[in-house]
């Protein structure tokens, strides 16, 4: 799979994950919202209905308070208030019934009794010697009111405590003011609060400015402060809002922060004089569930935390293994560049697009000796030395590889090959210029190259395989060549060696499966114009419908020795022919078989021959054995010596390519042939030409031959002009496509024996 499609699959899955990581993220925090929310609603209910509970006792003791004022004042309309001992007697009493910290009458712009808990009774005390706060009270109530007043602290008792005042009527005349302090039992429990909220609020009790009325001795703002304004734990738009409300005299829930934390709090108006409960709750700080809410949200948000850092790095793991598996399947570890594969890769996408891709294969000479001489590690920076500067060179669009030990590949731009062999020059030059591998040596690097040219490579774009195997054959030339440059890609070439190669692995086998087939091509008498005789001449025909010919694969057989084989085997062919004319009854004409000189020399090549031709009933006369001339040239004597023996058995020799190589008139007069075959070239020489000299060379040598009892075949004659050239120069035969081309047995049989004639050589 490809690295980006890796990519793409783990960036898929990552997504996914983090989808429902958000999802999980977004329900765990609306569950966890859902019951903050639902908490400080409760919080907020149970704060509203312990601020109704606080207000309800407030009133009640209030109402209590002036519902005993009231049955005082209407008992006072009937007594002599002016009997002050009988008064304060009666107003200590009822002071003491009723807990209030004083009581006291005051008649109208007249002195007043002053009962104080526990302290004797005074008369005749002055308004103006009562505290600011009293005196209003006792003057309101002279103007008819019934007064509840602010709290203040008592000059008397050190405590807070506020008056209740109501005028006492006579006949429908207010004459005086009853007024008592209280310090109410409410203000105790507020200012102790543990009993708020379960333990975990407190009350205050404030005024319109919010200012403190009655702090709780538990206030979770420790700081001395007068008013709930001061200090930072109000923000501006809520200390607004709050300041908004109480103005209005309306019920609010609000919250501050303090030391980090923010507190719920709610503000209710009392219903008298303007006084505020403010009810705080701590319970975010102490409650049990808050707590489990926030242990399991932060759980929940940890664990997911955790999950999104184990993805990271599981996509982190995997990506780092597969950039490593990546860079495995496509790197080369050595010089870090692209291995074959990838370079493989690449040119698979290019060379079917582009019509100027050139691929370039190259190779350092004598790496090996690098290797062994400098060490590997020499060697190895050498190498990557050799990628650094190559795809240092290349162009945009071009890319190059290092397959294995010190082989690379590239791929070059351009359509004229001779150019582009041109630039690949100059770049090996570089490249071994600057490639130091040693510094105390001299030692030069070489590299050679082999290129496939673009025009090659547009010849067959989609077989990627095939250009590589190109390039590789060319690098072999190049390096069979010894050469430091370029050598560009040769189809001809490559064909003969691909057959070369078919060849060499080949022959055994198509030995033994008879892919060796014998030929003919007729010799015909020049005087007569009938057919005197036939040559032997080998075609392979591998099955596949193609045809060899001798000049694909005898000289390769004569050099690696399997010519002795294929030729006896031709010898055993002709005889085999031979043999069926004759139980065919047709008199048969010689053949003539190609000897290579290998076999002619070989120990037991006479009594080969001597066993074909035995096993056919063979006379040796229909059989005469063609040699090279050059086998003269080496040893005359023993060559002498071998036609002698030969001789002797009945074979015919012949002389073949007579004037093709070194021939020589002299050679001639010393071997005792019984034909020669005059070249073709020589005709050729004589005919196209017309060349005197040729011309008289050939006549000598025609008449030499006569007058030495050679009888003298003349090859390749194509035409009638060529035989009437031959038979002018007294040559006794013609052979050659005038006549016919080498053709099978059969064709050859029915050609000169057709049906008639057949017939005929039965009689
Ligand atoms: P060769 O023995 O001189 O054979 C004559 C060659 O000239 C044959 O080629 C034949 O086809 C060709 N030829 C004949 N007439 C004409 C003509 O008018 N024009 C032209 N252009 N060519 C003509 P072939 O069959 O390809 O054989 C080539 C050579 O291979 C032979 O030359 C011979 O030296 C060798 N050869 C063929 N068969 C055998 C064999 O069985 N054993 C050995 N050792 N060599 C063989
Ligand atoms: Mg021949
Ligand atoms: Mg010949």
């Amino acid at each position: 799979m490809e690295e980006n499609q890796i990519q793409a699959r783990l960036r898929h899955v990552a997504g996914i994950i983090l989808i429902a990581v958000l999802l999980l993220l977004a329900v765990g925090i609306g569950v966890a919202a859902f019951l903050v929310n639902s908490m400080v609603e409760v919080t907020n209910s149970q704060m509203r209905a312990e601020t109704e509970e606080y207000k309800s006792r407030l009133n009640k003791q209030i109402s209590s308070d002036f519902q005993i004022l009231t049955t005082m004042s209407s008992f006072l309309e009937f007594s002599d208030v002016e009997q002050a001992d009988n008064f304060a007697q009666i107003l200590d009493e009822s002071s003491l019934r009723n807990d209030f910290v004083t009581m006291a009458y005051f008649p109208v712009d007249n002195t007043g009794i002053v009962a104080i808990q526990g302290d004797p009774v005074r008369t005749s005390v002055q308004v103006t010697d009562m505290q600011p706060e009293v005196q209003d009270v006792v003057y309101r109530t002279w103007n008819g009111e019934t007064v509840l007043s602010y709290l203040f602290e008592s000059e008397l008792i050190r405590e807070k405590i506020f008056v209740y005042g109501i005028p006492v009527e006579k006949n429908g005349q207010v004459v005086g003011s009853l007024i008592a302090s209280d310090q109410l039992e409410i203000f105790s429990d507020i200012l102790s609060g543990d009993t708020v909220l379960g333990g975990n609020g407190h009350i205050h009790m404030i005024n319109t400015e919010g200012r403190f009325l009655i702090r709780s001795q538990n206030a979770i703002v420790q700081e001395d402060i007068e008013t709930i304004f001061e200090g930072p734990y109000f923000s501006d738009e809520e200390a607004e809002r709050v300041q908004a409300a109480l103005a209005a005299q309306e019920t609010i829930y609000t919250s501050f922060r303090y030391k980090g934390h923010s507190y719920q709090a709610l503000l209710q108006p009392v219903g008298i004089n303007n006084w505020y409960m403010l009810c705080v709750n701590s319970m975010q700080e102490s409650s049990g569930i808050y707590r489990i809410v926030m242990v399991i949200a932060v759980t929940f948000v940890g664990a997911l935390l955790l999950m999104v850092i184990l993805l990271a790095y599981g996509y982190r793991l995997t990506r780092h293994s597969n950039q490593e598996l990546h860079a495995m399947a496509f790197q080369d570890p050595l010089t870090g560049g692209d291995n074959l594969r990838s370079f493989m890769l690449r040119l698979t996408e290019t060379m079917p697009q582009s019509g100027d891709v050139n691929v370039v294969a190259l190779n350092v000479h004598q790496f090996k000796f690098i290797n062994e001489i400098f060490g590997r590690e020499r060697a190895d920076r050498l190498l990557c030395h050799i990628h650094q500067q190559l795809s240092g060179h290349l162009l945009p669009e071009e890319f190059c590889c290092r397959d294995n030990a010190d082989r690379f590949f590239a791929v070059l731009r351009g359509t004229d090959a001779g150019q582009v062999a041109e630039r690949l020059n100059q770049i090996v030059e570089e490249i071994c210029r600057t490639a130091l591998v040693n510094h105390s040596s001299d030692y030069r690097v070489m590299m050679y190259c082999g290129m496939l040219s673009a025009a090659e490579c547009a010849a067959a774009p989609q077989d990627i395989n095939g250009a590589m195997t190109r390039a590789l054959f060319a690098l072999e030339r190049a390096k069979n060549a010894n050469l430091s440059t370029v050598w560009i890609y040769d189809a001809e070439l490559h064909k003969k060696e691909e057959i070369d190669n078919y060849v060499q692995s080949h022959m055994h086998q198509a030995l033994q499966d008879r892919e060796f087939c014998m030929y003919l091509q007729p010799k015909i008498d020049l005087r007569t114009g009938r057919l005197g005789g036939a040559e032997a001449l080998v075609r392979w025909l591998p099955g596949n419908g193609r045809m060899l010919y001798p000049d694909q694969f005898i000289p390769l057989f004569e050099a690696n020795g399997f010519s002795v084989s294929l030729d006896l085997y031709m010898v055993d062919c002709a005889c085999r022919q031979l043999r069926a004319w004759m139980d065919q009854g047709i008199e048969p004409v010689p053949l003539s078989v190609n000897q290579s000189k290998l076999l002619f020399f070989e120990a037991d090549y006479i009594p080969k021959l001597q066993q074909i031709i035995q096993q056919y009933n063979i006379p040796a006369h229909w059989i005469t054995l063609e040699i090279l001339e050059g086998l003269a040239l080496e040893n005359a004597e023993e060559l002498n010596a071998r036609i002698e023996q030969l001789r002797k058995i009945g074979f015919h020799i012949s002389m073949d390519d007579f004037g093709s190589g070194y021939s020589s008139l002299n050679t001639l007069s010393r071997l005792h042939i019984d034909e020669l075959k005059l070249d073709r070239g020589f005709l050729m020489e004589v005919v196209n030409q017309g060349n005197i000299r040729s011309r008289i060379i050939m006549e000598q040598v025609v008449q030499m031959a006569k007058r030495l009892g050679i009888c003298v075949v003349v090859e390749g004659v194509e035409t009638r002009e060529n035989e009437e050239l031959i038979r002018t120069l007294g040559c006794d035969f013609g052979q050659g496509y005038y006549y016919s081309k080498p053709i099978d047995t059969d064709a050859f049989t029915a050609r000169f024996w057709g049906a008639d004639q057949g017939k005929q050589a039965e009689k």
